[in-house]
């Protein structure tokens, strides 16, 4: 006999159970590192990226800076391209 518990099912509102396994040293495999300088430390920083009044994905109906988010390295301050 198959019992549901519909008090269990997981809803849009509800409160979300999240496992987190918390990582340790061991599971690095790999630290990515800045390819001008070999730091290890990011910033994230913005660029603002004009978008036209003309581009029907732009509703507010004027030219509008749109921020566009980037790790920069924190040594050096080159512009770290995800690729
Ligand atoms: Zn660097």
């Amino acid at each position: 006999m198959n019992i549901h518990n519909i008090n269990n099912k997981p809803g849009p509102s509800g409160p979300q159970e999240q496992k987190i396994i918390p990582l340790t040293p061991d599971d690095v495999k790999e630290m990515l590192a800045c390819p001008e300088c070999f730091s290890e430390a990011f910033f994230e920083a913005s660029k603002f990226a004009l978008i036209s009044a003309l581009n029907p994905k732009n509703q507010s109906g004027k030219d509008e800076y749109v921020g566009i988010p980037v790790m920069v390295c924190a040594k050096c301050g080159s512009e770290l391209k995800k690729d």
